[in-house]
């Protein structure tokens, strides 16, 4: 089983790579972000929950997260594996997701980022956000809340990661395709 942990800034690009990794490999794409937003759509009860936070660029409470994460996974077995996109984005998630990976005897074979520095995120996003009508992508304060909830407790990953030798980087900058390669080099040379 592949399973993978796309890393990275708001706007990095993880969207896009993951779908791309998704098709390649014939993995599950979990994306917490996008989860939120159709529950958001649809008013569940988590997306109302949900949109207290999202709507200011704030990261949604852990035990939400938590918990609407196992669930995707459980509904997904069996499966080729995982890739999971804006989880974890916590110290607290990614203890979690070391507990749940455990409980359904999966392993985690990578977390990769997409290196991509602040000032062309700023430029990705606000041009993201007139095509795709996202709230927290219409305004410069939302952004810069974004990249604050990341520096301050999604970027304390890196070193975890670091720490179980499971972590590692390619440049996000560039044509979609070219950062695709990076990333296929990488896996291919890991699995
Ligand atoms: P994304 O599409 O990954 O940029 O996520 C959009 C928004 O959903 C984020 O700004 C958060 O409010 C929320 N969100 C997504 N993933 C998480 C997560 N792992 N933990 C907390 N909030 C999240």
């Amino acid at each position: 089983m592949l399973n993978l942990i796309l890393f990275g800034k708001p706007g990095s690009g993880k969207g896009t790579q993951a779908s791309f990794l998704k098709n390649k490999y014939g993995l599950v794409h979990i994306s917490t972000g996008d989860v939120f937003r159709k529950n958001i759509k649809t008013e569940t009860e988590l997306g109302l929950k949900a949109k207290l936070y999202t709507e200011k660029g704030e990261l949604v409470p852990d035990q939400i997260t938590v918990s609407m994460l196992e669930n995707e996974i459980k509904q997904n077995l069996p499966c080729l594996g995982f890739i999971f996109d804006g989880f974890p984005r916590t110290i607290y998630q990614a203890n979690e997701m070391n507990k749940i990976l455990t409980k359904y005897v999966l392993d985690l074979t990578a977390t990769i980022a997409l290196d991509v520095d602040d000032n062309l995120l700023k430029e990705r996003l606000l041009k993201r956000g007139k095509i795709s009508g996202r709230a927290d992508d219409q305004s410069v304060d939302k952004i810069l809340t974004r990249l604050n909830e990341y520096r301050k407790k999604t970027q304390p990953l890196i070193e975890y990661y670091e720490k179980m030798n499971k972590f590692y980087s390619v440049s996000g900058v560039g044509e979609i395709n070219d950062i695709s390669k990076r990333l296929i080099d990488l896996i291919e040379n890991l699995i």
